[in-house]
């Protein structure tokens, strides 16, 4: 809840503050990202961008928590006077509190650490730390981030008896009022904890002596520039230094590291005998002919799948962290807005229709009973990864039982468009190794892409409509907003009408 805070304390008080929790857990991750992070703060332009109905939510999820609590108070943090905070936090054990909201430390040596609640034990000196996650499962960083609360709150002269993880529960399903009891889920991980706590001064001694060279580290990237978070300085780290790089179609880390080794970093140098399994055999023979790859057979029998009338279907949708309606749960799918193109031959002229849920309500029923009627009966209707679409017709069933009939029938007409492009029974090298819809489209249709959306990928279509629903949108920006949001779904079932022609004519040229 408080990461963005703390990322902001990394730049600004390096010289008082030694080091906080957020770059002590970007340390762990990568101690070269945290030098980045301390010492060359411009490469880290976007670290804020598009996430602010995120943060929003992560708030709104910390203000619950404190609910789930009867009488605390609240540390205020103020980044100009941070040992204020810590000697509120005294004050306030000193006053007696009993429960401490964001309560700060920091030691002698200047490690810092705030901790979303901090719980005297019933009759004793004792207290328990108790971290709030969005998440809905206990994360291995998770227990990092504990172990650094528990050594900077006990080198602060607190006794501490317990560290808990207040997460959510995502079987929880709404009914009437808000149950912040079966919200949250409280785990005791103090034993997990303390098999950590042992390593937690010399990690920080580490990267304290990290952040203060000059000199970057010599670190290269791998697998652990992705987990547990996404490391922004992945562009700054692996420029592109060739057209088209081997990580593009190649995931194994032993080809990876074979080609490396090697001095390999082109497609268009890979060697003949180089073992590949199908699917990498066509990308990169297609990217050292510089040509599409087409098997007309099995397009073909794609194709003959297809039943006319055609629809060419897109949803979208957004998953709040907190259920908003009856009947739903934590971060479930809520869809809200479908696109439709229907084309009653082939080659034939197209209509299109859209459905956006335009209240402040749960718009499933309103989607349910529009996308059933605009269906029809029969016909194929196509869409782009079926797992997904199909997925949010099994769960309206499950919560409207009325309509599951119809929505299983729905869900059994489909077809889904990615096939050919991810089994690659045809594949350009502008694919570059992707069968994403937002790659695929431009590769074959040069003149359609995404580019010029305000609107341009599922997160943030989720996170506008989230803005909208949760009335942080002016009516001024709603309709922007809803704008947005129908130019970019209408683009995906029109992307999918031109990508069908494209494979039919494909088939039908010699
Ligand atoms: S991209 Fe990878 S190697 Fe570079 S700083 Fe990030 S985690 Fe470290």
């Amino acid at each position: 809840m408080i990461v963005v805070i703390e990322n902001l304390i990394g730049i600004i008080w390096m010289d008082t503050f030694k080091i906080s929790k957020s770059q002590y857990i970007r340390g762990l991750q990568c101690p070269k990202s945290l030098w980045y992070f301390t010492n060359q703060p411009s490469l880290c332009k976007d670290q804020f961008n598009g996430h602010n109905t995120l943060f929003g939510e992560g708030i709104e999820v910390g203000m619950l928590a404190q609910n789930y609590f009867k009488n605390g108070i609240t540390i205020n943090f103020d980044l100009s006077r941070i040992s204020e905070s810590t000697a509120n936090t005294k004050d306030a054990v000193k006053n007696g509190c009993k429960v401490i909201f964001e309560a700060t430390a920091c030691t002698k040596d200047g490690v810092l650490s705030r901790i979303d609640i901090l719980k005297k034990v019933d009759s004793s000196e004792y207290w328990d730390l108790m971290e709030v996650k969005m998440s809905t499962e206990i994360k291995d960083h998770h227990l990092d981030d504990m172990a650094f609360q528990r050594y900077v709150f006990l080198n602060s002269g607190y006794k501490i008896r317990k560290s808990i993880l207040m997460y959510i529960n995502n079987t929880y399903v709404r009914s009437g009022e808000l149950s912040l009891n079966d919200l949250f889920i409280l785990k005791d991980c103090t034993d997990d904890v303390l098999k950590r706590l042992t390593e937690v001064k010399k990690t920080i001694e580490r990267l304290v002596k990290t952040v203060n060279s000059k000199d970057e580290p010599n670190i290269e990237t791998g697998n652990h520039c992705k987990k547990p978070f996404v490391c922004e300085y992945n562009a700054h780290c692996s420029p592109k230094v060739t057209k088209n790089p081997v990580n593009e179609i190649f995931s194994s880390s032993q080809k990876l590291n074979w080609l490396k080794d090697n001095g390999i970093k082109d497609l268009k140098n890979i060697p003949k005998d180089f073992k590949m399994t199908e699917r990498e055999a066509i990308a990169v023979r297609s990217v050292k002919k510089n040509k599409v790859h087409l098997n007309k057979k099995e397009i073909k029998n794609f194709l003959n799948k297809l039943i006319f009338p055609v629809y060419y279907l897109d949803y979208e949708t957004f998953f709040p962290a907190i259920p908003l309606f009856d009947n739903s749960k934590p971060y479930q799918q809520i869809p809200f807005q479908y696109s439709l193109h229907i084309q009653n031959e082939i080659f034939g002229s197209v209509k299109h229709i859209e459905f956006l849920h335009g209240e402040k309500t749960d718009p499933r029923p309103s989607f349910v009973k529009n996308l059933i009627n605009n269906c029809g009966d029969i016909g194929s209707i196509i869409v782009y990864n079926k797992a997904f679409e199909a997925r949010i017709n099994k769960e309206l069933g499950e919560n409207f039982p009325k309509w599951n009939r119809k929505l299983l029938s729905i869900s059994n007409r489909m077809l889904d468009l990615l096939l050919p492009f991810r089994s690659r029974m045809i594949y350009h090298p502008k694919m570059r190794g992707s069968a994403s819809i937002k790659k695929v489209l431009p590769a074959f249709v040069p003149e359609l892409n995404y580019n010029d959306l305000e609107i341009s990928e599922g997160t943030s279509a989720s996170l506008a409509y989230l803005k909208f629903i949760k009335n942080l949108a002016t009516d001024e920006e709603k309709n922007h907003i809803f704008k947005d949001l129908k130019k970019y779904c209408a683009l995906d079932t029109y992307a999918e009408v031109i990508l069908l022609k494209f494979l039919f004519e494909s088939c039908s040229s010699e």
